[in-house]
């Protein structure tokens, strides 16, 4: 742990004033320098006076930087690595001072830089530790420490968890450092043209499983999108060359239909008097070879996005409002990182917008300072051990008790930094790092055409719908997912195949009770949207909601997952002074006595009713629904569903149905899903002719060999 680390809750500074934080910074061009790089000649036959580069770099983000620790820093590391070349033949201070421009240009703040210029000194000359400290300070020494640890870390064979537990133990948690070893590696993988072969492929491989995954951590995208590449043309030479090619070819087209777009958006923010800068921002090569892979054929506008730089956070929405408004919105493209900013720190707002011809842009809305953490991320951040005093991080703030308050810096950053002193094991810290992540895990499922859909973790088939189709999936009657009929409701995983049945009915509705199921903002504005301009489809008031949509729609509809119990059974739970009330069991939680219940009014004066510890109730009274007192009545019989986790293995189901009917059960359905990891899911549905048997029939179930779980399925809980 840093010498320097300093308890944050002194000397509380003010907010620096906005004026000031919006002040227009140079442009990141790491990018421009990185594709320069790539598709011309290197510079690296002039030495620039790079000192000079450095400082005008660094002053650029920080008018008031005391610059003499760079110019001694430099000194020593000159004299000290003279004599000795790099691969290149070029003097190997040219290294240092390449890495730390990198880093300058990205708003590293003195004391890193400092360490930049110095970070091989201890390795490769006769500079000591102790030197460092005496000449530059307890940090300086510290950050050049942890950079010469890191340099020893064997990224080989070890497994990525024992790979970044040493990262980080050699680190100490400073993201200072690993910042300053994700510049060097990209300086040396820009000059990796002089290696062998099997030496740049090896380089190239443990850069793509472990740096670049480090920066997309630390959200230091400009260096993640150029590693990307940079890897991309060593690994997959031909892919490539192709890439460039497209590229190529597009720069040489007459007309930029993203150019023209950026202009009717300017118009428009002009005529809403909201002050923006509308920029374009090419693709990098990779992410271009996805766009082309996911589509198949690109189009004009595939080869960059709009992006649209405002001052307050306020604005980012004003500019969502005026271009949902003046142009056509994709409503399935849009997503709000700003209100649920990503765990790397980014934020900002996706839309797409479609002009009349149909071509389609991607935008990115933001703040300056968004955009710098962006681009930037931790980089961006300064010194996290920082008082707040030292005004090294523009969007600091500090609340009322002088609490550092970083709202560009969530919590995952804070949990990372702390984290590690307090695991007991490597073993738990990288889980607890991995589930924190897992928030904002991406899952691709497959259409039926070949195409894909990107999805958040947790989505289901209402978010597909929508993803796909847009406000078109108001259509969707339901999906088969793997082949299988499956509920609108159900939650996908990643690799699933998922067919959507559209009705062909222009005057399709969503069901309100999608709402429950929508994981994904896009759905979610579609059917608020939609519902808000048929007031009379959403009933009145909170207790006549719901469901039921285009009533009357016979059978292969599974669009709901609340398949109604039989009306034999349905009588079975009587709503309170409402005896004749038509009473639906919810497929979510299947409830059966004696599990204490609640119900929900739905249109068509249907009462649905839940387990009152299903997640659907606890997000039903979060959206202001009313509970109705339901009680269970007299009838015993129910249908309730049980899922079985089992390993997988021979006569399994035989063995499973037996069990069920030997306690006297009927089977109404039964799926098993495809085994994954000699793992097997079997999910039954059953007449019980007395609920009072069902810790009977679970217990013969779960003494089937092999079978490790049988419980009520709670598959809504996971989809939130
Ligand atoms: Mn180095």
């Amino acid at each position: 742990m840093s010498a320097e680390a300093t308890n944050p809750a002194v000397s509380p500074a003010p907010a620096p004033p906005a004026a000031h934080r919006r002040k227009g910074r140079p442009r990141i061009d790491l990018r421009r320098l990185g594709r320069a790089a790539l598709l011309g000649p290197a510079t690296r036959d002039r030495l620039p006076d790079a000192i000079s580069h450095v400082a005008e770099a660094h002053r650029a983000h920080h008018p008031d930087a005391d610059l003499e620790p760079l110019r001694r820093a430099y000194v020593l590391a000159e004299s000290s690595h003279r004599g000795q070349m790099r691969k290149s033949g070029e003097p190997y201070i040219t290294h240092p001072l390449a890495v730390t421009l990198i880093l300058a240009e990205l708003g590293a703040e003195t004391t890193t830089l400092t360490a930049s210029l110095l970070h091989d000194t201890v390795e490769d000359t006769d500079v000591t530790l102790d030197q460092v400290r005496e000449q530059f300070g307890e940090e300086v020494r510290y950050l050049v420490d942890g950079v010469t640890k890191l340099e020893k870390v064997d990224y080989g064979a070890a497994a990525e968890s024992e790979t970044f537990r040493k990262m980080l133990v050699a680190t100490g948690n400073d993201v200072r450092v690993m910042s300053i070893k994700l510049a060097d590696r990209l300086h040396n993988m820009r000059t990796l043209g002089v290696m062998r072969p099997e030496k740049q492929e090896r380089i190239a491989k443990v850069t793509r499983d472990v740096l670049i995954p480090l920066a997309e951590r630390l959200g230091v995208q400009a260096l993640k999108t150029e590693l990307e590449d940079l890897v991309f043309a060593i690994l997959h030479p031909e892919e490539y060359a192709r890439t460039r090619e497209l590229i190529a070819d597009n720069a040489a087209r007459e007309s930029d239909p993203l150019a023209e777009i950026a202009e009717e958006v300017r118009g428009v923010l002009r005529e809403a008097g909201i002050q923006a800068e509308v920029h374009i921002r090419p693709r990098h090569f990779v992410s271009l070879h996805r766009v082309s892979r996911k589509r198949g054929q690109l189009r004009g506008t595939d080869f960059g996005r709009l992006l649209v730089l405002v001052g307050e956070d306020a604005d980012c929405y004003a500019v969502l409002g005026e271009l949902h408004t003046c142009l056509t919105p994709v409503v399935s493209e849009f997503k709000d990182f700003i209100a649920v900013p990503k765990f790397n720190l980014y934020q900002s707002l996706h839309t797409a917008v479609a002009r009349g011809d149909g071509q389609v842009a991607e935008v990115l809305i933001r703040t300056h300072q968004m955009h710098k953490v962006a681009e930037a991320g931790v980089v961006a951040l300064g010194n996290p051990y920082a008082a707040p005093a030292e005004d090294q991080t523009d969007g600091e703030r500090t609340d009322g008790d002088g609490e550092r308050v970083d709202p560009t810096r969530p919590g995952w950053l804070s949990r990372l930094l702390d984290w590690q002193q307090a695991a007991p094991d490597a073993d738990m810290f990288w889980s607890t790092l991995r589930e924190d992540l897992a928030q904002d895990r991406e899952i691709t499922v497959f259409r039926p055409d070949g195409g894909t859909l990107g999805l958040p973790e947790g989505a289901t088939c209402v978010d597909a719908a929508y993803a796909q189709y847009g406000e078109d999936a108001h259509a969707c009657i339901g999906a088969r997912v793997n082949g299988r009929l499956a509920t609108l409701s159900t939650v996908l995983k990643d690799g699933d195949t998922v067919q959507l049945l559209m009705g062909q009915d222009p005057a399709s509705e969503p069901s309100r009770e999608w709402l429950e199921h929508a994981h994904t903002p896009a759905a979610r504005i579609a059917i608020q949207r939609w519902l808000a301009t048929h007031p009379s489809s959403a009933a009145d008031g909170p207790d006549a909601l719901d469901t039921e949509r285009k009533d009357g729609t016979p059978a292969p509809r599974p669009a709901h997952d609340e398949p109604a119990a039989p009306s034999d059974t349905a009588n079975a739970v009587v709503v309170a002074g409402r005896p004749e009330a038509n009473v639906r069991l919810a497929g979510c939680c299947t409830p059966v006595p004696p599990d204490e219940v609640t119900g929900f009014a739905v249109r068509g004066g249907v009462v649905t009713v839940h387990r009152v510890e299903c997640a659907a109730v606890t997000r039903m009274k979060g959206l202001g629904r009313g509970e109705i007192a339901v009680h269970w009545g007299d009838t015993t019989e129910f249908r309730v569903t049980l899922v079985a986790e089992s390993f997988q293995r021979p006569h399994l189901l035989a063995d499973l149905t037996e069990a069920i009917a030997l306690e006297g059960v009927a089977i109404v359905s039964a799926t098993v899903e495809p085994p994954t990891q000699q793992r097997v899911r079997h999910t039954y549905t059953v007449q019980l002719p007395d609920a009072a048997l069902l810790p009977d029939l679970m217990r013969a179930m779960r003494n089937v060999a092999g079978v490790y779980d049988v419980a009520r399925p709670q598959h809504q809980a996971a989809a939130r």
